[in-house]
């Protein structure tokens, strides 16, 4: 008998697959090598990652706009192809987030990342002739990328740096080391593929607090791109070079009682637990107007959300929260790494409950000061604080992103609603009836990052955030009018 199965269902399949893939162990990865084949672009000291990185430039300011361009088709092609790879590496190595999720990132990084497209030039002419103001290139960028995208973070940001001119040198996170670099590779494979130099991109066998120091402090780095917690963000910020922070957020949502209650906690829970809740820009803790909080908490838990009491949600922020002693003495709360980005029913099961994979987000009503509302905890579980109206929800909704001006999220059809939280909470992301990722181009509008700087301004980072203006100046001629 012939057992016909829809494409549909074939995807779910290999979805389902994919997330049930064991991942291999953490050692079984080497920085330097995949697969017995040496990784091109891994130094083990960063003055000659550097050194290298600066050739890289100087190949790249040799080359065609069209040559760059073709590179970067290159890069684009082997992400799509190698999504896979680097997805399955990604949750080996740091234990955290979901293969198929991951694999998605990468095609999003592949496919809406802007080009060399992104770089434009401005001409002024008038009485005294022509003014030229064209996007030139830094030099060398020094670049530092998280756990949380790693790959996802070295391609997006190779991409926008090389259409924009520059050299990159890597000090990825330690923890993501291996996928880190098999990205940094795979730019170097596209690179000589496409035609252009051997080693274009460069990174560290073994990146530490160390080389970052030396990466922030050396003469050839020109400019600092940092996507990371607010500790790295504040070296790389006092560093004394230009530099681009992309930083920690704290995404509220708030659902008024004109929103469509149904789709609001589908696409919150989707957007929640994206990639069990990795992405800086994912939903972090709700506030929903109280006459429809018990619909929404329905319509959530029809889709993959599992409800935990106070009691239940006390114990579990024992543990996903540890208390750490800073140089000067004072104790402050922490997310638990071994936390950070697992599965619900990992979670789950750390407080005596089992359920299936199935389970997806865990879900617990709390009150404003509940831990899990001020705290960044990037696992898939989502507080839920009811509120009686617009101005409480929009108050304490700007409280809880604690001036990160990252990104925050609306669930209503109210438009004075919207207008005002948005103008309140002054995030660089504002995603309006959507799941949180809409914000960075998946089934929204416009391009792709990885590295949205808020505190620095450049917001949805793409090649030209990574440039330089440089002005030619004819006087009294050029003109043709
Ligand atoms: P992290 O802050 O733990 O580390 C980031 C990188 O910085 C690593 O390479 C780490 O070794 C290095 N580092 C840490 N302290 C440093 C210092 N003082 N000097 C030099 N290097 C240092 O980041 P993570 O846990 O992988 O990522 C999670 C954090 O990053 C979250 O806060 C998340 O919101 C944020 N993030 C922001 C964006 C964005 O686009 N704004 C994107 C991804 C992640």
């Amino acid at each position: 008998m012939a057992i016909t199965i829809s494409e549909a269902e074939l995807r779910q399949v290999v979805s389902q697959v994919l997330d049930k893939v064991q991942a291999a162990p953490t050692a079984s990865y080497d920085s330097t090598q995949y697969g017995g084949r040496k990784l091109i672009g891994v130094y083990d000291d960063m003055n000659d990652a550097i050194a290298a990185a600066n050739e890289g430039y100087k190949a790249v300011r040799a080359m065609a706009v069209e040559e760059r361009e073709k590179i970067i088709t290159e890069i684009r092609k082997l992400t799509r192809a190698e999504a896979p790879i680097m997805a399955q590496m990604g949750v080996a190595e740091t234990g955290m987030g979901k293969v198929e999720h991951k694999r998605l990132k990468h095609l999003l990084v592949a496919d809406k990342t802007p080009g060399t497209e992104d770089i434009v030039s401005n001409a002024k002419t008038g009485d005294h002739g022509l003014t030229l103001v064209e996007m030139a290139p830094f030099g060398v960028v020094g670049a530092i990328t998280p756990s949380t995208n790693p790959s996802e973070t070295v391609i997006c940001n190779s991409i926008g740096m090389i259409a924009a001119g520059n050299g990159v040198v890597f000090n990825p996170h330690p923890n993501a080391i291996a996928t880190s670099n098999y990205a940094v590779d795979l730019v170097n494979r596209a690179s000589k593929a496409a035609g252009g130099p051997e080693v274009l991109v460069c990174s560290m066998k073994k990146p530490t607090l160390e080389s970052a120091a030396i990466m922030q402090s050396h003469p050839l780095i020109r400019l600092l791109v940092c996507t990371g917690g607010p500790g790295v963000v504040r070296a790389v910020l006092s560093s004394g070079k230009k530099a681009i922070g992309a930083g920690a957020g704290n995404p509220p949502v708030i659902v008024d009682d004109t929103a469509d209650i149904k789709k609001a906690g589908k696409d919150i829970i989707d957007g929640c637990t994206f990639d069990n809740n990795l992405p800086c820009i994912a939903e972090k803790e709700v506030f929903a107007f109280r006459n429809i909080a018990d619909e929404l908490i329905s319509a959530m838990l029809k889709n993959g959300a599992y409800m935990i009491d106070s009691e239940q949600a006390n114990r579990l922020a024992k543990i996903v929260l540890v208390e750490k002693t800073d140089k000067k003495g004072n104790v402050r709360k922490i997310v638990n790494r071994d936390c950070v980005g697992r599965d619900a029913s990992v979670l789950l099961a750390k407080i005596g409950i089992n359920v299936s994979n199935d389970i997806r987000c865990i879900i617990c009503e709390t009150d404003f000061n509940h831990e899990f509302v001020q705290e960044e905890l990037m696992m898939p579980i989502l507080p839920i604080v009811r509120v009686d109206n617009i101005d409480e929800a929009i108050e304490l909704a700007v409280k809880a992103e604690h001036g990160n001006r990252h990104t925050a999220h609306m669930h209503s059809k109210n438009i004075d609603h919207l207008s005002r939280f948005a103008k309140a909470v002054e995030t660089t992301i504002f995603v309006k009836n959507a799941p949180s990722y809409a914000g960075i181009g998946f089934g929204g509008e416009g391009h792709a990052t990885f590295t949205i700087a808020g505190p620095t301004g450049e917001g949805i980072t793409s090649a030209r955030s990574f440039t330089r203006q440089r002005r030619c100046v004819m006087a009294d001629s050029f003109r043709i009018i």
